[in-house]
């Protein structure tokens, strides 16, 4: 492991030379894999995940089934070869801890109603870590999620904001997630929604406040590029128009 550097921020900029609101470089291709329904790949600084959606398709065992709405299964994985000091394959704490909050920030958007009985599954396989994983894991689920079809009340769009030298950055890199004062994984709807909220380390009550606006701007620059991938592989005419719902529920995401 790096070491911790003595200063995170130097004449206003960070250790990888960007602006405290700056994301890092982003790429993003939806319809990767044939045989998933949906799937996404994504590079976001030095991670490099693949998300894969299967279904709607019959629950099994039966008894998971739910009459009324369709199950949202998540599985989270790092590949033992992700990261510098190999991790042993197979299910960890964390890995179970990052599967059931990312299932939860999509829960309260997919339209489970539609599909009783059902199960749709989404992968993540992380190819490459290299510092907030889980958000860009939740980018592309929800891309391979659009992809596959499932109705949703709109993509989920996550960033990570944080402190270091004393001041809020977003998109912290590998030295700023391992070493910094406070790391804040968020995701949101486009109208401001937050399906996913975690905190690591302290934030005053004013910090937090900052932190929840700059995660936005971050979660805002991802859903442009996240319609931008839509955009590349459907075309513009073939988007949902956001002011028709096409009859779906009204209100807010946890009605
Ligand atoms: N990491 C690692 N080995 C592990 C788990 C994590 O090297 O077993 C690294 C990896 O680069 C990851 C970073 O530590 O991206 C931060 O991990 P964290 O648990 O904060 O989750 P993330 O920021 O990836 O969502």
């Amino acid at each position: 492991m790096s070491e911790k550097p003595e200063h995170f921020i130097i004449d206003g900029k960070r250790l990888d030379g960007r602006s405290v609101d700056e994301l890092r470089p982003i790429k993003i291709e939806v319809g990767t894999l044939g045989r998933a329904d949906g799937s996404c790949y994504l590079e976001w600084g030095n991670n490099k995940v693949l998300a894969a959606v299967y279904g709607p398709r019959e629950l099994h065992p039966r008894h998971r089934q739910n009459m009324t709405r369709s199950v949202v299964q998540f599985r989270y994985n790092m590949a033992s070869f992700s990261v510098d000091e190999r991790i042993r394959p197979g299910p960890s704490r964390r890995s179970i801890e990052i599967s059931k909050v990312s299932r939860e920030a999509f829960e309260p958007v997919v339209f489970t109603k539609f599909y009783p009985k059902t199960a749709i599954d989404v992968f993540v396989e992380v190819l490459q870590a290299g510092a907030g994983t889980r958000t860009a894991g939740i980018n592309a689920a929800s891309l391979a999620l659009a992809d596959a079809g499932i109705p949703m009340r709109g993509l989920v769009s996550a960033c990570a904001v944080g402190k270091v030298d004393g001041e809020l950055v977003i998109d912290l890199m590998k030295e700023e997630d391992n070493y910094g004062d406070a790391d804040v994984p968020v995701a949101m709807t486009a109208d401001g929604q937050i399906t996913l909220l975690q905190m690591d380390g302290h934030l005053t009550i004013d910090e937090f406040h900052e932190a929840l606006k700059l995660a936005k701007t971050g979660c805002d620059r991802m859903y442009e590029l996240q319609r931008q991938a839509l955009i590349e592989k459907y075309g513009k005419e073939s988007m949902i128009d956001t002011e028709d719902d096409g009859g779906a529920p009204d209100g807010d995401i946890d009605e």
